[in-house]
């Protein structure tokens, strides 16, 4: 198996662009031949450009945030979990309108959920540390206890539940990832981390956990039935990790943050490599990968929605680089004393360019531009003459964005049918259909590069 070779050379891994030291360049990928169809495709039937997310329904009713909400597979249902301790089942009616036909107050706010619809079983995280596990009906009208884990000390932050291993697998503000039995609801294994424990994903058939924490660094453990070691650390991000996604076909890893932005770790290629995507004006609050189409999906906090083109072969941001000097001009930087007093000049501020990396003086990087291909989709600081080498159809997006009208706290998918559904901080929740930017790279009005 690949897999034990997983990590790179070194004990953590850093992304190039935030700060950290030089990746190698990664081979771009070829286009497959159904790539080629599609794009094909797109040119003949490509649809305009106003595609955009169509909300279905809203559920209302909910007496404080919803902090998780999924969609129940092959059903017209939602199951949601709310800080106001409840957890409800809602189903679609004759009217259209979402009905609760399971509605459970739990002793403290829920916090977290992961959901098995071939068994049935159901795993709520809560405020107060605890996990409860209950079994829904074959009808989704009654919702029966099953058990108890005393997880953590703290608020429950993300819950995995493997059937084949029977472990729940959870994260907490206690600052520690734990994996429990759920045959004998013991305690298998505990690991601390420096800070709050923010998100959690498990690939299932390695038990490789990746566990992301408000320090902004995502750990990568392999548990094992009753320890634990690190594999890796990821650090790129400048702010909490906020949401995970881990695709085990692709080997990668997508992780957004508070920090606005979101890098994919090229966990598979085991080079280091990262790709950084910036188009969110806010926290990045949850990303889904749609392996099918290589797309991804994310959302933020300020109600943004990006679906972002992965079908390309993306560059990576250089890494920053250090001079006493602007790059550009040679004029000294204002720490550098020494050059100041023998040319008789005053020091300059330090900028860096984001397409080539050097670290140049304000006057040699007074344009702005997008690139998206670096994933920069707003404009960013680019010296002069990267300014100059950046042509019209280089700022091309390659990534959908639209207005989710809501202060989108909580977001999951039904990838097979194109839903998504997204929690605010208006206590609605809301289901999209996605299909008019997702489903397939027809849809989406993408085109090669
Ligand atoms: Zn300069
Ligand atoms: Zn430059």
């Amino acid at each position: 198996m690949l897999y034990g070779r997983l990590a790179p050379d070194t004990t953590s891994w850093r992304c190039a662009p935030l700060h950290g030291t030089a990746r190698p360049g990664g081979a771009a990928r070829a286009p497959s031949a159904e790539g080629r169809r599609a794009n094909m495709a797109a040119e003949i039937h490509s649809r305009p450009q106003s595609s955009r997310p169509v909300l279905l329904s809203k559920v209302e009713g909910h007496q404080d945030v919803v902090s998780a909400a999924l969609l129940i597979p092959k059903e017209d249902g939602v199951i949601t979990a709310s800080e106001d301790r409840t957890i409800r089942v809602w189903l679609k009616r004759d009217s259209g309108q979402y009905w609760p036909s399971i509605y459970h107050t739990m002793s403290s706010p829920c916090s977290a959920m992961a959901y098995h619809h071939d068994s049935r079983r159901i795993f709520v995280g809560q405020d107060n540390g605890a996990i409860m596990e209950f079994h829904i009906s074959e009808d989704f009208n009654k919702m029966n206890f099953v058990k108890t884990y005393p997880a953590h000390q703290n608020r429950v932050s993300a819950i995995t539940f493997c059937l084949t291993s029977e472990w729940v697998i959870s994260t907490g503000h206690d600052k520690c990832v734990s994996w429990m039995c759920t045959r004998s609801g013991s305690m298998l294994g505990r690991h601390y981390f420096t800070s709050w424990a923010s998100c959690l994903q498990y690939d299932h058939e390695t038990r490789y956990a990746f566990v992301g924490d408000y320090s902004g660094q995502i750990t990568l453990l392999k548990l094992e039935q009753n320890t634990c070691s690190i594999i890796t650390t990821l650090k790129g991000h400048e702010g909490s990790i906020t949401s995970l996604w881990w695709d085990p076909v692709q080997r990668l890893l997508f992780s957004g943050a508070s920090d606005h932005s979101i890098i994919m770790w090229d966990i598979g290629g085991r080079k280091g490599r990262t790709l950084l995507l910036q188009g969110h004006h806010d926290k990045v609050q949850a990303i889904c990968y749609i392996q099918l189409t290589r797309q991804l999906v994310s959302c933020s906090a300020d109600g943004g929605i990006a679906v972002w083109n992965m079908d390309i072969s993306r560059e990576e941001a250089p890494q920053w680089l250090e001079s006493d000097s602007c790059q550009k001009c040679e004029q000294p930087f204002f720490w550098n004393i020494k050059q100041m007093w023998d040319t008789k000049t005053l020091g300059l501020r330090q900028h860096h360019c984001r397409k080539c990396g050097q670290a140049v003086c304000g006057k040699c990087s007074t344009k702005r531009s997008s690139y998206p291909i670096m994933g920069f989709e707003f404009q960013v600081r680019v010296c002069d003459s990267c300014f100059e080498s950046i042509k019209d159809e280089d700022r091309t997006s390659l990534a959908t964005f639209h207005e989710g009208k809501h202060n989108i706290s909580h977001m999951s998918m039904d990838i097979s049918r194109g839903l998504m559904v997204t929690c605010g901080s208006d206590r609605i929740v809301k289901i999209w259909d996605m299909t008019p930017v997702v489903g397939c790279s027809l849809a989406t009005g993408f085109s090669s590069r």
